[in-house]
């Protein structure tokens, strides 16, 4: 076990790292830094978030630039605001006696003049987001053709997050002759062709292994009907009365859906995406942070910048398109020495995307049940007793406490517990009464399992679809995965598709009232594989006037989207949590 003075850095580094703290160098440091001091060399690094890459890569930049110069030397690009400016005050802690140094962060939704300036006063480093990164070489506001060192942090996320043109344009403007250090925490194709395509001969260094989760956190699955996933998370929010999670959806707007079901319904909830204002997100974050939010709803870009150490619960209301990406979001519980627990709700027809999983996580998901109205209600209870148990009293009440102590003269104690556990109690009880068991049978992880419908389409390779363009739009106008729309055989004036039968109803109603090149699109059951037509269903209304033009903002059309989702599960809003 090395020293940080082992590793071969400066002193007026080492005073630094005392200043904060750190007391011996993470695996990844250990790893990293004496590579990069000792050569001229690509690397190529795999660790998991919260390993301290950050550390591993500033303090090797720092101590090989050159302060003296006014020229930038050393490139970070990381994937998100959050990131970046995290990034940059931690380098300028790392260098706060490196006398004359200048870190720049540059990053979208501030002022680019402002950056510009600061870039101009002689940045020797630089830490970007790719997209404005890109803009402000555009602008000639940036000069990276001296660069000597150049990170790609958080490199599978900045590329699932589609930087990989930007990504490739930029280093066009760097000089060859310099050193990449790429840092990620899973190793997808994609960054793998990154890597060849961008560095010679890397070193690569490995930290646990590759695309392996944190060993703190337990996974677990629940099998749902599709219709009744928000109804699950209610449940599972309802058996952990304790719970502090980062709940992820696929897209923006279930994001928004689910948080504000979530907070009409009670909960301590808020959402986290793209489509709020900076200052809206730093709102909701700080209420995170302070727990006045106990389930923080995000996409998964939005959550990348979560860097708070307890959250006990992951759930995944929907799997992520990207199963690579399964490994960040459970990334977020487990932090800093403690355990949790990341929990997938998922349909039938997902169950085999849990195999593909554990694959990647190398751990075993526990398949378990959404609990039942019972055992909810004896949580709750037992939750409540604690609570009062633990409660401090408020002697404000002893002014009144004569005329209560008259009231329940004749009440029991027994009978006074009782009644005073009904007032929160009875709502629960209630609403679970009449619920109903929400596990699916079957869900066999070996998958597929599950029936499947398959349907005639009366579009084909006249309208220019091949069976993968058709499948994307299909996937795309209908929200369903990238695997639940499958056997798509395309014709010259006409196509067949399956999805899993639960899908059915859905993609009935869909295609009741839309039109593709001035033309209705017919969607029937279709009967054999061949595709003999069916008689009975010819199509649907044929008054509404939705378009293939992917527009989603079509008035009409999100008008009914949003009923269709109401009557998919959200609609149901009891019973209702006090607020703390
Ligand atoms: P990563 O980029 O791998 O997710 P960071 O570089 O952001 O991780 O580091 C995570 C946290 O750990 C930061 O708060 C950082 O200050 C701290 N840290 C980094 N290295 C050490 C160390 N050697 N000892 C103690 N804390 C460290
Ligand atoms: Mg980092």
């Amino acid at each position: 076990m090395s020293t940080f003075q082992d590793l071969g850095l400066q002193d007026n580094l080492l005073q630094a790292i005392t200043d904060l703290g750190f007391e011996k160098p993470s695996e990844v440091q250990e790893k990293a830094i004496p590579i990069l001091l000792e050569e001229e060399t690509d690397l190529v690094a795999l660790a998991q978030t919260g390993t301290g890459k950050t550390a591993a890569f500033g303090f090797p930049m720092l101590q090989k630039i050159n302060v003296d110069s006014r020229t930038t030397q050393g490139l970070i690009l990381s994937p998100t605001r959050e990131l970046c400016l995290q990034i940059a005050n931690e380098l300028k802690l790392y260098g706060k006696y490196c006398k004359g140094l200048n870190v720049t962060a540059i990053y979208g939704g501030a002022s680019i003049t402002d950056q510009a300036k600061q870039v101009k006063r002689g940045a020797q480093i630089i830490v970007a987001t790719p997209g404005r990164m890109k803009d402000m070489i555009n602008r000639r506001l940036v000069d990276i053709s001296k660069i000597e060192y150049s990170v790609l942090d958080e490199a599978d996320e900045m590329l699932n997050m589609g930087f990989k043109e930007d990504i490739t344009a930029i280093l066009s403007h760097t000089p060859d002759e310099k050193n990449t250090w790429l840092f990620s925490a899973t190793m997808p194709k994609e960054v793998a062709t990154i890597a060849k395509k961008f560095m010679y001969n890397p070193k690569e260094i490995t930290v646990g292994h590759k695309n392996e989760g944190s060993k703190n956190v337990s996974h677990e699955y629940y099998t749902v009907n599709s219709r009744d996933r928000y109804q699950a998370l209610k449940r599972l929010a309802d058996a952990n009365p304790q719970i502090f999670s980062v709940v992820f959806c696929r897209t923006k707007r279930d994001t928004q859906k689910v948080a504000e079901q979530l907070i009409e319904d009670g909960y301590n909830a808020g959402a986290l995406h793209g489509d709020l204002s900076q200052n809206q997100r730093d709102l909701v974050m700080k209420a995170f942070r302070n727990k006045q939010i106990q389930m923080l709803v995000a996409t998964d870009v939005a959550a990348r910048g979560i860097d708070v150490d307890d959250v006990t619960h992951v759930i995944n209301y929907q799997l992520p398109d990207e199963i690579e990406t399964y490994t960040h979001r459970s990334g977020r519980t487990g932090r800093a020495g403690k355990t949790g627990v990341s929990m997938v709700i998922v349909s039938k027809s997902e169950v085999r995307k849990i195999k593909s999983i554990e694959r990647i996580i190398k751990k075993q998901f526990e398949k378990k049940d959404i609990p039942d109205g019972s055992i909810i209600c004896e949580i709750q209870l037992m939750a409540l007793a604690n609570k009062i148990h633990n409660t401090e009293v408020n002697h404000e009440i002893d002014k009144h406490l004569d005329s209560i102590n008259e009231m329940f003269e004749d009440t029991s104690k027994e009978e006074l517990i009782k009644k005073f556990f009904s007032v929160e109690f009875t709502r629960f009880y209630n609403y679970y009464q009449k619920a109903k068991d929400l596990n699916v049978s079957g869900g066999d992880r070996a998958g597929g399992s599950g029936e499947s419908t398959r349907y005639f389409i009366n579009v084909g390779r006249k309208d220019g679809f091949d069976w993968t363009s058709l499948k994307d739009f299909l996937k795309e106008v209908l929200e369903l995965g990238r695997d639940d729309v499958f056997k798509v055989e395309t014709k010259d004036t006409f196509s067949f598709f399956n999805t899993e039968s639960e899908h059915q109803q859905k993609v009935l109603d869909f295609f009741t009232d839309y039109t593709y090149n001035g033309r209705f699109v017919n969607v029937e059951i279709s009967e054999n594989r061949r595709g003999k037509r069916r008689d009975g269903r010819k199509g649907g209304k044929r008054d509404g006037k939705r378009n293939f033009s992917g527009n989603r903002n079509d008035g009409k059309r999100s008008d009914r989207k949003s009923k269709r989702s109401n009557s998919g599960g959200f609609g149901d809003s009891r019973p209702r949590r006090s607020r703390r």
